[in-house]
């Protein structure tokens, strides 16, 4: 797989790309202080599941689960939606604190009882992919 097609996807210029590293490397900073983010890994099975179908395939997975189940004002049981097991970016979202509007507030200051904004869906699809990545290349 390509190193990081994730990040270089998310913005077309130079300085787009800057800025979305700083806040990944910044984020990733804070997540290290929370023992119950930092405990979350990629199993086998997530793993093989991302390396069969790739960066692209798993973008768009996630596009889909955070459209579904985070973009809402108000999501269907919130709090609650994201499970521990079964895909790749499930663990991510619990990696990130981006697995309810509760985690999503609290770690990334977007607010609650708002439909999320199309900036801030993908910049939630850019954290989960840069997780992600940072995993299954460890
Ligand atoms: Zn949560």
């Amino acid at each position: 797989m390509q190193k990081s097609a994730g990040r270089r996807k998310f913005g077309e210029n130079q300085g787009m790309i800057d800025t979305t590293e700083r806040v990944w490397a910044d984020l990733k900073e804070r997540l290290k202080r929370s023992k119950f983010r930092l405990g979350i890994r990629l199993n086998k099975q997530d793993k093989a599941y991302f390396l069969k179908h790739g960066s692209d395939k798993i973008r768009q997975h996630a596009i889909d689960f955070v459209n579904q189940r985070l973009a809402p004002a108000q999501p269907a049981r919130d709090g609650k939606q994201t499970p521990y097991r079964g895909h790749p970016v499930f663990a991510a979202q619990h990696g990130t604190g981006t697995c309810c509007r509760g985690c999503l507030d609290k770690w990334h200051g977007i607010k609650q009882g708002v439909e999320l904004t199309g900036t801030e869906r993908e910049y939630i699809v850019y954290i989960l992919m840069s997780w992600l990545e940072d995993k299954v290349l460890q």
